[in-house]
């Protein structure tokens, strides 16, 4: 792998120009590029996560109109926050997106360098290289799935690893000596857009690329197979969920702020949160789901408002109907409550 490596960056220049000059042809327009600013690049970074393009332009849209800067969004109301985020998913982002607002809004002078974000809430190695990066010019590389990906491509490296997160540690060396340091930022955009636009996961379109002269992996013929990494196990688990509901309204229950995901976030209880005990009665729907490494059988069992504890357990509330709308609710719960109304 070595060879491979230092054979790549001795051709750094070139692979430096040729990416640049590419992606000032073909750099997609985005609202985060047009008059940039450091408020929409930190809100595109932390909504880019784990989320494609297509998905994020409507929520960047309305929360730029909602918390048009730092300021605006570090006095929302973390409910508020979230129910603006609803259906994007891993809410911790949103939650951490508006403590780094109310951080920076308190300070006299915002640091430009990416080891100085560090600390931030929300902000790991590669949002701080991309917001630094693009804000102030920094050189700093990012590496995230998308570089690896193409990274493990033009070395041609059939490595198997573990996952992404070990795979980009081996690959920052030759990230960062590839980098453009006159133009950081952009360099760090074109690598983000090659991996989102043609060095795609299948059928990745060699013919338009950039730098397809220098890829090992197109040379080898198995571009399309890397990067290799060890198959996921997945467990299966059973949630049991009480769909409680009359005419007025339904029972919800409120993720705790202790909890480690979802805080703040409403859903339909468990029958365990809810202190019912299930008799053997079936389901009236049941869901499927992955998260992580769990794949997820979701069962909704009726269950008459009369057998409530009171006075109702911990977390769980009685809610109208007509509140369901403004309450924040994750994407598939909010969905699932939709298709219980019908039933
Ligand atoms: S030639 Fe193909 S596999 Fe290689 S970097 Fe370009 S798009 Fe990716």
């Amino acid at each position: 792998m070595a060879k491979q490596n230092e054979e790549l960056t001795s051709k750094a220049a070139v692979f430096r120009s040729r990416l640049i000059e590419w992606y000032d042809q073909h750099a997609r327009e985005l609202p985060w590029r047009s008059k940039p600013s450091l408020y929409k690049t930190v809100v595109s970074e932390f909504m880019l996560q784990q989320t494609q393009v297509k998905t994020v332009l409507p929520y960047f849209k309305n929360w730029i109109e909602e918390y048009p800067d730092f300021r605006g969004l570090a006095k929302a109301s973390e409910e508020r926050v979230l129910k603006s985020w609803e259906g994007l998913g891993y809410y911790s982002r949103a939650r951490n997106l508006r403590k780094l607002a109310q951080q920076l809004s308190e300070m006299e002078s915002i640091p430009t360098k990416a080891e100085d974000w560090l600390g931030f809430p929300g902000i790991g190695p590669y949002a701080a290289a991309a917001i630094c990066s693009i804000s102030f010019n920094d050189s700093a590389a990012v590496v995230d799935g998308n570089v690896v990906r193409i990274l493990a491509r033009l070395t041609g490296d059939a490595t198997l690893y573990k996952n992404s997160g070990e795979a980009a540690k081996r690959y920052r060396e030759i990230a960062e000596k590839l980098l453009n340091h006159e133009r950081p930022g952009d360099h760090n955009q074109a690598m983000m857009e090659l991996g989102a636009t043609l060095c795609l996961k299948q059928n990745p379109q060699c013919l338009l690329c950039p730098v397809n002269a220098m890829c090992k992996g197109r040379l080898n013929g198995n571009e399309a197979t890397l990067p290799r990494f060890e198959k996921t196990k997945y467990e299966a688990k059973q949630v049991d969920r009480v769909w409680i509901a009359d005419k007025e309204g339904v029972l919800l229950h409120k993720i705790p702020s202790h909890a480690k995901r979802m805080k703040g976030l409403h859903e339909i209880p468990t029958a365990d949160q809810a202190g019912i005990r299930l008799n053997g009665q079936k389901p009236i729907l049941q869901k499927k789901r992955s998260i992580t490494k769990y794949r997820i059988t979701e069962s909704f069992y009726r269950i008459d408002r009369g057998v409530l504890p009171e006075p109702l357990a911990e977390g769980c509330k009685w809610t109208r109907k007509s509140d369901l709308e403004s309450l924040p609710l994750s994407g598939p719960h909010r969905k699932w409550i939709g298709e219980l109304l019908e039933m």
